[in-house]
């Protein structure tokens, strides 16, 4: 390896750019040239590239989104657009490449090495949604979770004020993981996720029951992939039940993936840019770099979208009905 590329792809996240510092600051450390795609793959297809130094990363630690821009990239799923990537990347003289993005940018990786053996191609978990195989956390997961946070406490202090009852509808596409960690950080009354269903009679009991107990105010987190409705739909089914509470709904949206990064994903982040580094130097390929149990851990990448479902902890799912009471 002597020349090595990086780009971010896909759903931006807080923690892509401490990521991309790492990467370029390893690489040079190593004595590798290094490349910053703009756009994602998208950068790959129009040639737009540019050589990094350590001075390009500088004062980037503390901020959102990515420096090197991200995209969602139709024409890189073609054989062709494919072919034209590699072309400039072979052109550049590139023999390395770190992919940071979430399981469509690890696709579409995947698919590009089998293609092209001769690039390695290493992949970082980027996603506020926490649902990759093969790392307990992935980047921005925990600022996202720290923005929601902050949102909802806000919320609860005029839902307090008014005896309010609010639907509260978070991100995290197919998994509640942010929806859960907030809710417990939170004291929702009721977390509604993917993972679990839940019957509208209950959550109405629930709420009641909530009444009874002198709550001054509910919140009900919804996680966007839930299956029993939306927030609006929610709120609706419940309004004419639910009498003593002024039902309000509150979208948080994209709000919630911006943000300066936490300490944990500033630190994630330069983790996982440095271990991509390392394992490009080491001759490995098709990986993905995660962290479990505090430790690096390299996942073949085949492996991680296979595996895909990204379980929630059971003791948090039980303990967030049992503190809620
Ligand atoms: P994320 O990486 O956050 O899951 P996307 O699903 O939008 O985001 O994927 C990011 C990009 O990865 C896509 O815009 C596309 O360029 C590329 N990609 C996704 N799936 C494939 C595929 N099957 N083949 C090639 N490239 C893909």
């Amino acid at each position: 390896i002597s020349k090595i590329a990086v780009l971010t792809s896909g759903g931006d996240a807080p923690g892509m750019n401490p990521c991309i510092r790492a990467v370029v600051r390893t690489g040079i450390y190593h004595n590798l040239q290094v490349v910053g795609i703009r756009q994602g793959y998208q950068g790959l297809i129009d040639n737009n590239m540019y050589d990094m130094t350590t001075r390009s990363v500088s004062n980037i630690l503390n901020l959102g989104g990515t420096i090197l821009k991200t995209a969602r990239c139709i024409p890189f799923k073609s054989d062709e657009g494919m072919e034209i990537a590699y072309k400039h990347l072979k052109e550049h003289g590139i023999d390395g490449l770190v992919v940071i993005g979430g399981d469509g940018t690890f696709t579409g990786a995947l698919r590009f090495s089998r293609k092209f053996p001769d690039i390695s191609v290493i992949g970082v978990p980027g996603t506020i949604d926490n649902d990759l195989y093969g790392s307990t956390y992935t980047l921005g997961f925990d600022t996202a979770t720290n923005t929601v946070i902050e949102a909802i406490d806000k919320i609860r202090d005029t839902a307090d004020a008014h005896d309010r009852l609010f639907f509260i509808e978070v991100m995290g596409r197919d998994s509640g993981a942010i929806a859960l960690r907030a809710g417990i950080s939170c004291g929702a009354e009721a977390i509604l996720l993917p993972e679990r269903a839940t019957a509208i009679d209950n959550l109405i009991e629930n709420l009641k029951a909530g009444q009874f107990n002198k709550k001054s105010s509910s919140i009900v987190i919804v996680a966007e992939g839930d299956k029993t409705g939306g927030a609006y739909e929610l709120a609706e089914a419940v309004r004419n039940e639910i009498k003593f509470y002024d039902v309000k709904v509150t979208i948080l949206g994209h709000l919630q993936r911006g943000g300066s990064p936490s300490a944990f994903d500033r630190i994630l982040g330069s983790r996982l840019g440095y271990a991509a580094v390392n394992a490009l130097i080491k001759g490995e390929t098709q990986k993905m770099v995660g962290l479990e149990a505090n430790h690096i851990k390299l996942t073949g990448l085949e492996e991680a979208l296979n595996q895909h479902q990204f379980k929630l902890e059971e003791d948090l799912m039980e303990m967030s009905e049992i503190l809620s009471i």
